[in-house]
């Protein structure tokens, strides 16, 4: 390591990306973050955050703005198309973890806060082309930024990892997901608690509705990719209201946004060569099914700062106890998630969170040991 303040170069100011750069600086480093937008801000609409990643949050010193303005959901219900229910799961204490919903955007300012306050810095438009393994970050215009350590947490198309040729096994599945955000209304879920996330499913369709805060309702729409009508943007409102006809009253707000994406699982033989780590989406993506994609992005970012902090001069020695330590918990919830998005189990209403399914919610991170929420 360096003789001054050890140093990182971070591509992506994704969660992972804020998180990794948040934890160094706590740890006495520098550490700055490219972006390749001209704003520093979050994409998609809402989001799930279980106990490991509230867990994260608190160490960061995001875990206070995120819960004030956040929704803690008692349970999660699974209904059919003729909005009978057919399974209720309760979450809080008594199941390990809480189950909190929020908007992507208010997760990103709470922890661009604590970056903020932890001292990182960042540079907006500033595109990563490649990382060398010897430390060197390089941006648009063949700018070389040189680092003790360089992190790719660019997301699942990750431009650091193509550049290291790491061998990338991806899978993509043929389902996935429109995310909206929508206001919440008096009566939108006739017959069971507004409070609750709520699975609807068809043999065709699902429609997760998902409370973020006290004004703000998150929406997935899934549907198979071939399904060019369900997947359609703007949403064909006739069709979603056709299957569920009890919710047309919140499909009638929503506009012209929207998104449709797919899902994919990465997996990397390594998820660092020499000086440069790959984090998040950009190492470990995996399917929705379990919500915890940003919650292993949490973990992950957070002990790769504890274990190259603790490896002092010895950078290599600390990527490689960051795997060995980490590997195992993400590999077994991409291989769930994974599983689940092959089989739509869950999707049909029954139960999905077993115990093996809520290993990664249930963890105590690497870093957090002390902390008592
Ligand atoms: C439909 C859906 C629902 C999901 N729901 C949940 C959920 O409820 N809970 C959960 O925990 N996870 C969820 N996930 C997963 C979660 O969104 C991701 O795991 C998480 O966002 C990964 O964060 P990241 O920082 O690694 O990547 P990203 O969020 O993709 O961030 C990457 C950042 O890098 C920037 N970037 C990209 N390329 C470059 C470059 N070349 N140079 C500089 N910057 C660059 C991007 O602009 C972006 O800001 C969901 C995913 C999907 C698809």
């Amino acid at each position: 390591m360096s003789a001054n303040r050890p140093h990182a170069e971070i591509a992506g100011a994704g969660f992972a990306g804020l998180a990794a750069a948040t934890a160094l600086c706590q740890r006495g480093w520098s550490a700055r973050v490219h972006e390749a937008n001209p704003d520093l801000r979050a994409f998609g609409a809402g989001i799930f955050i279980w106990e490991n990643g509230l867990r994260v949050l608190k160490a960061l010193g995001a875990y206070e703005d995120v819960m004030t303005g956040s929704h803690q959901a008692p349970g999660y219900e699974g209904r059919n198309h003729h909005n009978e229910r057919i399974s209720l799961e309760v979450f809080g204490p008594q199941r390990g973890s809480r189950m909190v919903t929020m908007t992507r955007q208010h997760l990103y300012s709470a922890m661009l806060l604590a970056a903020e306050r932890a001292g990182v810095e960042f540079v907006t438009s500033s595109k990563v082309v490649s990382a060398r393994p010897e430390g060197e970050l390089v941006t648009a215009g063949g700018r070389a930024w040189r680092a003790d350590l360089v992190v790719g947490a660019d997301g699942v198309k990750s431009n650091v990892r193509q550049s290291l040729g790491v061998m990338t096994k991806r899978t993509k599945y043929n389902y996935g997901v429109i995310r909206l955000l929508v206001s919440r209304g008096k009566n939108d879920t006739p017959r069971t608690n507004p409070d609750n996330v709520i699975n609807y499913y068809s043999p065709d369709h699902r429609v997760l509705y998902v409370p973020c805060s006290a004004s703000e309702l998150y929406l997935a729409l899934a549907a198979r990719d071939r399904d060019k009508a369900s997947t359609a943007i703007p949403v064909r409102k006739d069709i979603w209201s056709g299957t569920f006809l009890f919710l047309a009253p919140i499909f009638e707000r929503i506009g012209d946004e929207g998104r449709y994406d797919t899902y994919e699982t990465n997996k990397l033989p390594s998820w660092s060569v020499g000086r440069v780590a790959l984090v998040g989406d950009s190492a470990h993506s995996m399917p929705p099914t379990l919500g915890q994609g940003a919650g292993c992005a949490l973990m992950n970012a957070l002990s790769l700062a504890v274990s190259v902090h603790a490896a002092g001069d010895d950078v290599l020695a600390g990527l490689r106890a960051w795997q060995q330590q980490e590997r195992p918990l993400t590999d077994h919830t991409q291989s769930i998630a994974s599983r689940y998005a092959e089989t739509r189990a869950g999707s049909e209403g029954g139960s999905k969170w077993d115990a093996a399914a809520m290993l990664a919610a249930r963890h105590v991170p690497t870093g957090t040991e002390d902390i008592l929420l």
